[in-house]
């Protein structure tokens, strides 16, 4: 199963149980931990390269693979 398919599961999940407040707080830190492990293209604002997610500043680009900052997962190609 990807990251994705799992995401996907787990909102329908969300839509379609009974929630309590418990379970529906759960599932949302599952789906956004699930969400940080899908590699997001970086950024560049024309000084640095930033993360996507919370647009910290990237400082070792050739060995980062998650944001030091907010853990998302990072691939080494400009967002366009
Ligand atoms: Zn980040």
């Amino acid at each position: 199963m990807t990251y994705e398919q799992a995401i996907e599961i787990i909102t329908n999940a969300i839509q379609k149980d009974k929630m309590t407040v418990e379970r529906d707080m759960a599932l949302a830190i599952a789906q956004k931990t699930l969400e940080k492990q899908i590699p997001q293209k970086i950024e560049f604002d024309g000084n640095q390269f930033i993360c996507p997610n919370c647009g910290n500043g990237i400082n070792n680009i050739f060995s980062d693979k998650y944001c030091m900052e907010c853990g998302q997962r990072l691939k080494l190609e400009l967002r366009e």
